[in-house]
């Protein structure tokens, strides 16, 4: 079915969440609706494709939805960046600060090797400092980061400059 409806309808904004000041942009609304999830994550691969990843990687936890359909659309394995000590084997470990805080993400050691193209996943960019560390966790792996695609880019914020060198691609931009 062809979807009528604009990507961004659904999008919910979110005055003061998780506090007061941040306007969160909501994407369950998207997720919730079959044809939007499905156009909003073609239009996230249409414009990598040509890049090759062998492998996607998600970052905990939104970018884990958008990443697996992703990876699976794209034909290539999936590997998740998740919150410190949640992933069982040794791990390389890469702090960052948030929009709201500060926080980091782990990857386990042997989920990329040198040859490996990985594209990074995430359902929003504010700040850029959560890519940015996973950009840094794909180098400490001697793998090749490939892209940074999201569905959500907030333009207001540096974002872009924070991943250095690395291609970013959005759906939505506000
Ligand atoms: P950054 O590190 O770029 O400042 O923040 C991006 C991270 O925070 C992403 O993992 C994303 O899930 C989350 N985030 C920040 N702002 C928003 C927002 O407005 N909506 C959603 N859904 N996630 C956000």
């Amino acid at each position: 079915m062809t979807l009528t409806t604009p990507l961004s309808a659904f999008v919910r904004d979110v005055p003061d969440f998780p506090k007061a000041g941040i306007l969160f942009r909501d994407i369950t609304p998207l997720l919730s609706h079959a044809e939007a999830f499905g156009e909003a994550v073609e239009a996230m691969a249409q414009p990598v494709l040509t890049l090759q990843p062998t492998h996607v990687l998600g970052l905990e936890s939104r970018g884990f939805i958008f990443g697996s359909a992703l990876a699976q659309k794209l034909g290539v394995g999936f590997v998740p960046a998740r919150k410190p000590g949640k992933l069982p084997m040794p791990t390389h470990k890469e702090a960052y600060g948030l929009e709201y805080g500060s926080d980091a993400l782990e990857i386990h050691t042997d989920a990329f090797g040198p040859g490996d193209r990985v594209l990074i996943v995430d359902d929003v960019m504010a700040t850029g400092g959560t890519a940015a560390a996973a950009q840094r966790l794909v180098q400490k792996t001697g793998a090749q980061a490939v892209a940074l695609t999201v569905f959500i880019e907030l333009t207001s914020l540096p974002g872009r400059e924070k991943v250095e060198g690395l291609p970013v691609f959005s759906v939505l931009r506000y």
